[in-house]
This record gives structure tokens, sequence and C-alpha cells, in this order.
């Protein structure tokens, strides 16, 4: 089977061509960089990434565009978000848009999150976006109100609603009444807003000083740097309505031509059920995970579940993740200590066993051109595991060749395409002594809380924590981790 993808705007799952052969142009929708990124962005952007790693995996050159949103994101309150966070932050809104910008990619580099191809900012390309705007008005899908706003006008465009499914009659109960607006129909969207004396955010333009709405930077910046009519469209399926119907509306009423032909969106995350939100205090910034963490288990985590697919966050389903992240690297480890001790010599590999290794790597793919299907993928990587600890401990003596075809493997699926297995595993190398130091260690402690000794356990304890190391008392024993330090 070749790749298929389910594409949102179909509804279908489709086999996935690209426009030019071999070659992937992708779009996702970027983080307003108003705050520090949290586990909804994880979702969204480590499910993004392993799109896009596949797809370079499976040999297709891929350009892959993610903007940022510096500007123009107005609130259901009507604030804008940049704004808003200058002032509580007293700082510039460039100043904000910086510190959350560096904040975003950091914590997308510690996720193993490879960059974009290109990263542009909506406070970059006004120009552009004016462009599209003037089209747009000359085209007659668009129109300027007495105020110095441009609206895109939803019955000129009878398309409007083909993504998300929603029919124009039923957006007229729904739409927020502004009683200053001047829109022509009530799910008419904002182009161009001319800016209010307090409005920091500014730029001249021929209706006047103002802003450009939020919709309309994706479609100046995906098509000025993928064409007109590209590949895939990604981002989170919370942005369907009415941010991607927008884009779609401006984009195809301004070129005459399809916009992006596969809609690929991430399911959203909920943290124990509920969503996340700051209000309900069950906010975790990427940051704040990472103390918790590891970043391969915050992966593993996501790609647990297939990307369409909404995923829980929970205490329990990160140290599930944690443990089937260490089962796969104490693996590898192993795997690759006995490579390093293998001798030069037995170079040739052990041709019946590496034939072994061809149902493994179809299994993988299979499931990966199934729409990304990664828990499949993940099952596929761990029926490997099971069978690489089976020949790692039966004895046999194994050649250097074996070994290493194994190890490529391993370099490939879990490494190149899901970002679960570092390169280099020896950072945790020192780990084996820190284990076995700890093994050591709750060993004295047992014996201390078996002669009921609590003074000299919890004193233990303490001057463990002092270092970072948090331990777990259960029913079962005691478990220890190591509290990551990110700054
Ligand atoms: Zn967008």
């Amino acid at each position: 089977m070749s790749l298929h993808v389910y594409n949102y705007l179909t509804r279908q799952k489709e086999p996935f061509e690209p426009l030019h052969r071999g070659r992937v142009m992708m779009y996702a929708c970027g983080p307003t960089v108003y705050d520090h990124p949290h586990l909804g962005h994880a979702k969204t952007y480590v499910a993004m990434d392993v799109i896009v790693r596949y797809l370079r995996y499976s040999g297709y050159k891929v350009r892959y565009v993610q903007n940022i949103t510096d500007v123009g994101h107005i609130l259901d309150t009507g604030e804008d978000r940049i704004i808003k966070g200058a002032r509580r932050e007293r700082v510039e809104p460039m100043e904000l848009v910086e510190t959350y910008t560096r904040s975003y990619f950091e914590d997308m580099d510690a996720l193993g999150v490879v960059r974009p191809d290109i990263s542009p900012r909506a406070s970059c390309h006004i120009i552009d976006q004016i462009e599209i705007i003037k089209v747009l008005l000359k085209k007659g899908y668009a129109y300027e109100t007495p105020s110095g706003d441009v609206y895109f006008s939803v019955e000129k465009f009878p398309d409007y609603g083909k993504l998300s499914r929603r029919k124009l009659e039923d957006m007229i109960a729904g739409a927020r009444v502004e009683v200053r607006e001047e829109k022509r129909h009530p799910a008419d969207f904002a182009l161009w807003k001319h800016a209010e004396p307090e409005h920091i955010l500014r730029w001249p333009s021929p209706w006047g000083v103002g802003y450009p709405g939020w919709h309309i930077e994706c479609t100046a910046m995906s098509t000025k740097y993928l064409g007109e009519t590209f590949d895939i469209h990604g981002g989170g399926v919370d942005n369907i309505f009415p941010h991607n119907e927008c884009e779609i509306a401006q984009s195809e009423a301004a070129t005459g031509k399809p916009f992006a032909r596969y809609w690929l969106l991430t399911g959203s995350l909920t943290v124990d059920g509920v969503k996340m939100s700051k209000s309900l205090g069950n906010f975790l910034t990427i940051k704040d995970a990472l103390k918790l963490y590891r970043p391969e288990a915050l992966r593993f985590f996501v790609l647990s579940s297939h990307y369409r697919s909404p995923v829980d966050f929970s205490r329990d389903s990160l140290l599930a993740a944690e443990r089937g992240v260490e089962r796969l690297h104490n693996t590898v480890r192993a795997l690759r200590a006995r490579l390093q001790e293998a001798v030069p010599s037995a170079g040739t590999a052990d041709l019946s066993y590496i034939t072994d290794l061809d149902p493994h790597r179809d299994a993988f793919i299979e499931a990966m051109d199934d729409d990304f299907n990664t828990p499949k993928a993940i099952a596929a990587l761990f029926d490997l595991n099971r069978e690489v600890n089976n020949l790692l401990n039966s004895g046999r003596p194994l050649r250097r060749g074996t070994l290493a075809a194994i190890d490529r493997l391993y370099r490939d699926l879990g490494g190149k395409v899901l970002g679960l297995i570092p390169d280099d595993l020896s950072g945790e190398a020192g780990g084996e002594v820190l284990s076995g130091l700890m093994e050591i260690i709750l060993d004295i402690r047992r014996q201390y809380r078996q002669a009921k000794d609590w003074e000299r356990a919890d004193d233990l304890r303490y001057r463990l924590s002092q270092l970072g190391i948090i331990l777990e008392d259960h029913a079962d024993g005691t478990s220890w981790r190591v509290e990551r330090r990110i700054e």
C-alpha cells in the first residue's frame, strides 16, 4: 500500500499524490506568541513533526512552512492577544513577541520537533496581506466600511463552510453581534481593521491606518512560499472554524484556484478529561512538563494516540509513556553496547536474521502509510524490541553486521521517524551508574524503614530531593526519578 491520508476536506481516506512528483508543499498554522507554549501545542506540533519526518523518510522532498502569529489575533472579547499580553507584562508588543517566539522554539527543540523550513511572521508580511485584500476588493469578494474596516463577504463565496461543513444559515444564529460593526452579513469576517488610537500595532494601508485580521496572514504566507495551490494544510482541529474556513474562502476567491489539497488536522488535548485552560487551573506549560518528564516520554504520549484523535493528559498516561520509552532505550543501549564489543573482523551480517528484520520494517511502514497510524507503528517497534531482547539474551554469538543492521533499523524507525530514540544514548550511559547507585541507596533506605528508623529514611529522601532526585513510595516498593531542571 502506498501512503493514504484522511483528508478533512472530503472526510475520506485518499491516496496521497502530491502536485509535483517527489515534492511536498506543506503548511501548518503556527502559534500566537503571547505566552509560553502549553501541552496542547506539544500535541499539535509533535503530531505534525512526525508527518513531516515520515514524508521525508518516504523519500519526499518537503518544504514545511509554519507561521508565527504576532499580530491581528483578536479574541472573542474583542481584545488583541499580543497587545493584551504586552500590557500584562508592561513591555512593547514586539518585545513580548520576541520573548515567546524564542520560548516556543526552545520548547520545540527540547521536544525534538524539527524546525520548519520557513517560519514567517505575520508582522513581516503586512504588504503581502494588503495586496491580497486589494485583489479581493477588486473582484467584489470584499467591501470597505465607512470607518475603514474591510470585510470578506461570505455570501459571495458559495463554498464558504465546505471544510467545517457548516451552513451559512446556521452561522447567523451563532455569530457574535457587535453594534459598532458594519457587516453586511453576521458571518462576514475582517480582512483589515482600522486602528483605534490606543492600538499600538498599526500600519498604513489604502483604507487608512490599521492592522490585518487574523485569517488573512495564513493565506498570504502559505501561498507566497508554497504556491497558490499546495499539498498539505495542517494544524489543530480547533482552528477549523472560523480560521481555516476563512483561509480557504479568501485564498480561492483571490486566486480562482483550489487552495490546500489535503487537510490534515490534529485532535485536541484534554487534562484528566477536561479541556485545558488557565482559569480551571489545569494548565501545564511544556517547560513545566519537561521538569517532570523526559522529552521522549512526552513524544511517546502524543504518538500513542492517532494524530486525529483527542488525547487525555494524566499523570498515569505520562508514567506509562516513561516506562515505554525506558523499555526501548534499555534494549537499544544493550544492543549498542554489544555492537561496541563485537569484533570488527566478524563484520558480515547473519543473513538469515537480517531477512527477519524486513517484516518489522514492513509492519511499521504499513502502519504509517495508513494515515500516519503511530500507535500501530509503535506497536511494531515493540514487536521488534521483544525479538531483539530475546536475541540479545539467547547467548547466541552475534555478528557485528547483524547488530549494526538492527541498530540501523532502530535509528530509522524509532529515531528518524518517531524521534523517540536519540542517536546518542550515551548521555544516559551515566544513567547506568546512577541506576546502580540508586539501587544501593534505596536498599539502605528500605533497611531504615524496616527498622522503623523514619528519621533517617526521611533524611535520605530529603537529601536526594536537594539533588533533584524524587522518591515515590508505592505499595510494591519505591520508585525514583530525576526532576528535570530547565530554566
Ligand atoms: Zn492559520
